[in-house]
């Protein structure tokens, strides 16, 4: 199979959908890899990189869709890259269908065979290609919350971990899924006092058996979250209810509870966020101040770290990309029905049922 990997053409879109290690593997299983030229600069791969693993270099994008019977990426196809997907041709990569009617329109129109990385479940109903990002992003708030905290950045002018004498930032984590356990383990770590809301018991049981010691825990009641959030130096939204947008947990009225200059960091904002006065902002111009809260709600933060991050979305993805290569889409997706679970597309039919309901479309 001839595997293509583009350079993503999203603004500030740095990572990269093959590293030169997938390739290597690719290669290593019998098939051909043909790369962008410049694909991973921003992730810090050289063209000679992936030449050194076995890959070919092609000199566009379309020369890349016009010779692949697969095409890995990482964000949604653009406009511009759908018009060059054709009927039998894989595409895999986070394609998030739900909200963009048009992006499903053009891949329904355009025939091929669409695996979306975020509707790929395993066997604990976990999404394992979405939790690297995650984890990512959860280890990142704690790090920019603090830098928000910073005086010249408009924060409360707050050390997280204090200095003997002083005491440490407090640090409200609201939702304590892959991001929220992250971020606390994170906040934990650089000294600061950590507490993470939650409304699932069982989540909470097992934060308290396997983090007790590094931070509590309490009820996400209305009641606990406005007591907390009014004490805290940061607040951390990292709630999800999967389907839905996210639920506004703190209002507007709250923010004057709050202490002035305290950091709100709404990692939740890619699905619109858990605080009313989120808005999203981008990596060049992340902060911004409403009633005296300073507010980072940057809604792509792995790609601060698109080296890390493309590393981490790679080990995840390879073994699936592996299977789509060896066996063709449709033996890998009979074999694996967690992979069959990421068929979004097929030949102009939409194949995910919750994707089919968001956007009216019978499945
Ligand atoms: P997850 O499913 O692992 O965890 C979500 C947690 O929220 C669960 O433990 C759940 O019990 C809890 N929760 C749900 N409703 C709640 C409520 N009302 N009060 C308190 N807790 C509640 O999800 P995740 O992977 O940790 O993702 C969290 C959010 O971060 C999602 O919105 C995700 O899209 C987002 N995210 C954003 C970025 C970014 O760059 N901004 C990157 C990765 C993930």
């Amino acid at each position: 199979m001839i595997i293509g990997c583009p350079k993503e053409i999203k603004p500030q879109e740095f990572r990269v959908g093959v590293t030169p290690v997938a390739a290597r593997e690719a290669v290593t299983h019998g098939h051909k890899v043909l790369i962008e030229a410049g694909a991973g600069i921003g992730a810090g791969f050289s063209d000679a990189d992936y030449i050194e693993a076995g890959a070919e270099i092609a000199d566009g994008a379309a020369d890349v869709f016009a010779r692949s019977d697969m095409i890995v990426k990482v964000k949604e196809p653009q406009a511009g890259e759908r018009k060059m997907l054709r009927e039998g041709q894989v595409l895999f990569t986070y394609l998030h269908l739900a909200p963009d009617p048009d992006q499903t329109r053009d891949l329904l129109a355009s025939g091929c065979t669409a695996i979306a990385y975020e509707t790929v479940t395993d066997r604990s109903g976990g999404l394992p290609l979405l939790a690297p990002m995650s984890e990512v992003a959860g280890k990142l708030a704690p790090q920019m919350g603090a830098w928000t905290l910073q005086k010249a950045n408009g924060g409360r002018g707050v050390l997280m971990g204090g200095v003997p004498g002083v005491g440490p930032a407090e640090v409200v984590v609201i939702g304590g899924g892959v991001v929220g356990t992250h971020a606390a383990r994170v906040a934990a770590g650089m000294g600061a006092k950590v507490t993470v809301l939650d409304r699932s018991l069982p989540r909470m049981r097992y934060l308290d058996d396997v983090f007790g010691g590094q931070f509590g825990t309490r009820y996400a009641s209305a009641g606990n979250t406005a007591e907390l959030v009014a004490q805290a130096d940061m607040v951390i939204g990292a709630v999800l209810v999967p389907g839905a947008a996210a639920p506004k947990l703190v209002s507007r009225a709250q923010l004057s509870d709050m202490k002035p200059g305290a950091a709100i960091v709404d990692v939740a904002i890619d699905q619109g966020g858990c605080f009313e006065t989120s808005k999203a902002t981008t990596h060049q111009d992340p902060i911004y101040e409403v009633d005296g809260i300073m507010h980072y709600c940057v809604a792509n933060m792995p790609g601060a770290v698109a080296r890390t991050s493309t590393l981490a979305l790679g080990n995840a993805t390879m073994p699936f990309l592996i299977a789509l290569a060896d066996k063709g889409w449709k033996q890998a997706c009979t074999d694996d029905p967690h992979l069959l679970d990421g068929l979004n597309v097929h030949a102009g039919k939409l194949t995910n049922y919750a994707v089919g309901k968001a956007l009216g479309i019978d499945v």
